[in-house]
């Protein structure tokens, strides 16, 4: 038995020595495995530059610097002996309010901007200029056509498609009028909408208005600039992230349920392996493709190789996952363990949650680095742009560059963990349904009966501040466990489907009422519904059940979480999820405690303002327990007992 110089050591008994610090890393064995292997190596992880990073900038925690003019930095102190106000005379609530405005406004930019160019790219093949994609959900186009006015009898698809894709196109810099995809909510959330002034524009004009409000001098009341913060939430919510969900299922296919594998086991010994990581599966969708071309299969088998493997990290994985059932490698936290295993032949990114200390460390292995989005570069990359006139050539570029790579793997180098973990994916809003027969009936049914207390909607990244997938897969436990048939997203699914609760034989860890539920239907109790645009798709379930009870989003026995969120991204669906109604509960702080204005209205005020709000909690047996609460009321308010 090996005693670190420390004098700390782990035995977990499948016979796996580790450090006790390694343990408290993550939950997942995998990912233990990975990390002992980089401390063996010299190799730096998050966790390293984490601590490295200890502690961390109290006045940013906080969320009291400002840095908006060149007068500053700024920042208030916040026990009131220093300085409390900036020198333009901004207070603690007006700088927290701008700051938070600022991450929603770039984290609304960043779905959106994935869902024009899905929108682009749907143009292209409208054209004939995308030779590569075609239209593979004919019935999602004719019913989006229908509802965004466009007449399609006698038309070709693709005239039907070019029409379409214009008016997409438009919704982004719509200047009057409403978003179309806003119709799709309970009319009396939309009144309310209205009513306070919140209702999204164009989903350009709302983050455009939220860098001109945060311009010193121009928006400096901290109510006001969070309102504006709504309103570009549900911008993305709405709009950026609905539009990427459906054009996304008209060109590739509306998931549907499948089986497949995930974690870091998922890589082979003898295969070529390709990652593709990021957040936009446009050109991930060819590389699915090209991995299967006989050319590059042959000069696999050539190069030594047994054959092709592609598997995902965050976003993209979950898009290739729910379309493909190709494996998923892991969650945010895992790309560089991925890396670590010596396997990895190339790892393909475009945007999003793409750690730049990938080139640093692909460096240390023989894994090619390969950056293709024309918006995203990173150090030490081999650039691929990828442009839709030529996307399966590209694909297959890239693909050829992985299999001549395989020969360089170093052997001494390569430990794959043995896990992996079986899921069951692919529940669009639409396999959902007709998973129940077509309407929400069954589950409203199961719902009134109690079988099923309520819906909790878990979505959200991995945080280096929380021990990897612990706040996830406990949280998920502890709703199941109580009967809450659980949604989820991004890199929560993966983290569940990495703790096997996204395969119908889970039920046996839920509750009674949602066993007999999950086992009549087939299905688990926890079911994934996408990548992080997806979510989109949860609140167009949630919008069908509320409309057929004839109530608002917010009176429904449901709630949301976040256990291990970071990301900008994350905050702006917070705020939407928030102002369609959801009471949501965070696992890390965002940076607002600075103003106790600001945070009140978020976990407290906005109750009275948009029927919902957030709360902070990052223990997740508690989250769980605020969520219940939570459902426990709206079932009362409800008459249901
Ligand atoms: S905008 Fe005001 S608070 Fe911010 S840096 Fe400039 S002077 Fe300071
Ligand atoms: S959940 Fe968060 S970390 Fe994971 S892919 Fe989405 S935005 Fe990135």
């Amino acid at each position: 038995m090996k005693v670190f110089a420390d004098g700390s050591i782990f035995m977990l008994n499948v016979g796996y020595e580790m450090k006790t610090e390694i343990y408290e890393k993550s939950i997942d064995l995998a990912s233990q495995k990975m990390l002992q292997k980089a401390e063996e190596e010299g190799i730096e992880t998050a966790w390293d530059r984490y601590e490295k990073q200890l502690p961390q900038c109290s006045f940013g925690q906080l969320g009291v610097c400002c840095r908006n003019c060149n007068m500053g930095p700024c920042r208030i102190d916040p026990f009131g002996e220093g300085a409390q106000k900036g020198i333009c005379g901004a207070t603690a609530d007006i700088i927290v309010a701008r700051n938070f405005l600022r991450m929603i406004a770039a984290g609304a930019a960043a779905h959106s901007d994935h869902a024009r160019d899905a929108v682009l790219t749907f143009k292209k093949m409208s054209e004939g200029e995308a030779g590569s994609y075609r239209i593979k959900d004919e019935a999602k186009l004719l019913s989006l056509a229908s509802e965004y006015g466009i007449p399609s009898e006698g038309k070709s698809l693709e005239e039907v498609a070019g029409k379409l894709a214009d008016t997409l196109l438009q919704e982004f810099g719509k200047q009057d009028g409403h978003l179309q995809c806003t119709r799709r909510v309970p009319e009396s959330r939309l009144k309310l909408w209205a009513e306070l002034g919140i209702e999204p524009r164009g989903i350009d004009r709302e983050i455009v208005e939220c860098m001109h409000r945060t311009h010193i001098g121009v928006d400096n009341d901290a109510v006001h600039i969070l309102l504006q913060g709504l309103r570009t939430g549900l911008s993305d919510g709405w709009g950026g992230s609905m539009i990427a969900t459906d054009v996304q299922d008209v060109l590739f296919g509306t998931p549907q349920p499948r089986r497949s594998t995930v974690n870091l086991g998922v890589l082979s010994s003898d295969k070529v392996n390709v990652i593709v990581h990021g957040h936009e599966p446009i050109l991930s969708e060819m590389i699915v493709e090209a991995a299967e071309d006989p050319e590059l299969l042959k000069l696999a088998e050539e190069k030594g190789a047994s054959g092709i493997n592609v598997a995902g990290i965050c976003c993209t994985g979950n898009e290739t996952l729910m379309r493909h059932g190709t494996p998923i490698a892991g969650t945010f936290l895992q790309q560089e363990l991925a890396v670590i295993t010596g396997a990895v032949e190339a790892m393909v990114v475009d945007v999003q949650c793409v750690m730049p200390s990938l080139g640093e460390l692909t460096g240390c292995y023989h894994t090619k680095f390969i950056s293709t989005s024309p918006k995203a570069d990173f150090p030490n990359t081999v650039r691929m742009e990828f442009h839709e006139n030529r996307a399966y050539e590209t694909a297959k570029e890239i693909v050829k560059i992985a299999v001549e790579n395989f020969p360089n793997r170093v052997p001494e180098k390569v430990t794959i963990p043995e896990e992996k973990q079986e899921c069951m994916v692919g529940f669009s809003a639409e396999a959902i349904l007709s998973a129940l027969g077509g309407s929400p009936d069954p589950l409203i049914e199961a719902i009134k009966g109690g079988a099923v207390r309520g819906i909790g909607a878990v979505v959200g990244c991995n945080n280096v501040k929380i021990k990897h997938n612990y706040g996830h897969v406990n949280l998920v436990k502890e709703l199941i466990k109580n009967n809450v048939l659980v949604v989820t997203t991004g890199c929560n699914a993966i983290a569940c489907a990495e703790a096997g609760l996204l395969l119908p034989e889970a039920s046996e860890m839920a509750g009674d009422g949602l066993k007999a539920v999950c086992k009549a239907l087939g299905i688990p109790p926890v079911l994934h519904m996408g990548s992080c645009v997806d979510i989109s798709r949860i609140l167009v379930l949630a919008s069908a059940i509320a409309n057929r009870l004839g109530v608002d989003i917010s009176d429904l026995p449901a709630a949301g979480a976040a256990p291990e969120w970071m990301s900008e991204k994350a905050v702006s669906i917070g705020a939407y999820v928030v102002s369609s109604g959801v009471f949501t509960v965070l696992g890390t702080i965002p940076a607002v405690l600075g103003s106790q204005a600001v945070t009140s209205l978020l976990t407290g005020g906005l109750n009275g303002v948009v029927g919902a709000s957030f709360a902070v909690e990052p223990d997740p047996l508690k989250a769980a327990d605020l969520m219940l609460e939570h459902i426990d009321e709206k079932r009362k308010a409800l008459g249901l007992n």
